[in-house]
């Protein structure tokens, strides 16, 4: 039998990424393993420090006039955090990214202004039936609300949306495509460049969620020629519990594409306070209402750690630790009736690994209760998620480990 403890000691040892999990506020001792990063991420280290500073400096000192003045009025932190996440983690030209709102409000916003670019002739929004629940119901009431019909793509539960799946649905009646970058349950990574030319070859836009690969697997928004996208903050971008979330609209549809959520801060001249709204230029006239400055605080944190760290390093840690925890289900999970949920293949894995087995649902609680936190997702899947930037290999090592021993007991 293989001695995983001592492999995940030497992979912690040789790992280039080693020395970041130090750098987050440590848990308490109660925890033994954090599997939950892709749910939401842990607080740096600086972070305390960071918003003592902003509280006492920016807010407290400078009150309303850090709207306006300095190097980085409050005004512009939308779009000025939006660039610095777009460089640092979406391949992304400035001036196209903001951080707003949450990923729900936001796929709003952007699959209504998706649909502005087309005729009622475009009648089919096409998204996938295990999309994450917000996507599907968001779109289900968009649909209602502008007259149009949901057309279901029935994907692999255990994979996820393929070039292939949309060209199969796809026309001249697609008036929008959604898809997941890395689906929320099994972690299939889509063929985002490929899928999103099917749906242009039939004249539709496509909207990306990318809440599961924002700050884990690298993205390219511009070279794969997408129309718009969105994302978590609190994920694997450690922004703390309901962190603000991104939207991307390329800038080829600025012109063009209307959200429907006219708030003054959207305005092309908020201050002047006038009858009727007229969209500021570009991605300004993204923004709805007053921006959550505060909770840019960690987001920005976050998003400079995966900058300083870098999404190619990042995804190099992510893939190590999804192979060794691979390794380990198949010597000591599959044997006890474990079945992966997740692809094998690099091409097609996200950051996290789903097992499944009957009985995982009272399975939990009991890691949970033993400092092991994995999340749940039904019918039968224990998402393992591994978050590049705060997840030793001692912590996956220790967990599997404590499943095995929850297993074995009658
Ligand atoms: C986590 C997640 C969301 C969450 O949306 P919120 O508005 O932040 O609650 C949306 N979509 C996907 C794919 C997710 O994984």
């Amino acid at each position: 039998m293989t001695d995983f403890a001592a492999t995940a000691a030497d992979l912690d040892a040789a790992d280039p990424l080693g020395h970041w999990p130090g750098r987050f506020v440590p848990a308490g001792d109660d925890l033994v393993a954090y599997l939950d990063g892709n749910s939401l991420g842990r607080p740096p280290r600086d972070l305390p420090a960071a918003l003592d500073a902003f509280v006492r400096g920016p807010w407290a000192d400078r009150l309303i006039r850090g709207w306006s003045e300095g190097d980085e009025p409050w005004m512009d932190w939308p779009l000025l955090v939006g660039d610095e996440l777009a460089a640092a983690a979406l391949g992304a030209a400035a001036g196209q990214t903001i951080i707003a709102d949450s990923t729900s409000v936001l796929i709003y916003k952007l699959a209504r202004a998706a649909l502005s670019l087309s005729g009622p002739e475009r009648d089919e929004i096409v998204l996938d039936a295990h999309n994450f629940p917000t996507d599907r119901y968001l779109l289900e009431g968009i649909a209602a609300e502008t007259g149009r019909v949901l057309r279901w793509i029935e994907t692999d539960p255990e994979l996820g949306v393929t070039p292939e799946l949309v060209a199969e649905v796809v026309g001249e009646r697609t008036a929008l495509v959604l898809a997941s970058h890395v689906a929320y349950r099994s972690g299939y990574l889509a063929e985002a460049a490929a899928i999103t030319a099917v749906a242009h070859d039939a004249g539709a836009p496509v909207l990306w969620d990318c809440s599961h690969s924002v700050g884990s697997v690298p993205i390219m928004l511009d070279a794969w020629e997408v129309d718009f996208a969105v994302g978590c903050g609190y994920k694997y971008l450690n922004g703390g519990p309901g962190a603000p979330a991104f939207g991307y609209v390329a800038a080829r549809h600025h012109d063009h594409a209307r959200q429907p959520l006219q708030g003054w801060m959207g305005h092309a001249e908020p201050f002047v306070m006038g009858p009727g709204y007229r969209p500021a230029a570009g991605i300004r006239g993204f923004v709805t209402g007053t921006p959550p400055i505060l909770a840019m605080v960690p987001l920005r944190l976050g998003i400079g750690d995966v900058a300083e760290a870098g999404i190619e390093a990042v995804r190099t840690k992510s893939l190590a630790l999804t192979d060794f925890a691979l390794s380990m289900i198949d010597e000591l999970l599959v044997p006890r009736g474990v079945r992966l949920g997740s692809p094998r293949d690099h091409d097609h894995r996200g950051g996290h690994l789903t097992i499944s087995r009957t009985g995982f649902e009272e399975l939990t609680p009991r890691l949970w209760a033993r400092g092991v936190i994995p999340d749940f997702r039904r019918p039968d899947g224990i998402r393992l998620g591994l978050s590049p930037l705060t997840t030793r290999f001692a912590e996956v090592a220790r967990a599997i480990e404590v499943v095995v021993e929850e297993l074995d007991r009658v």
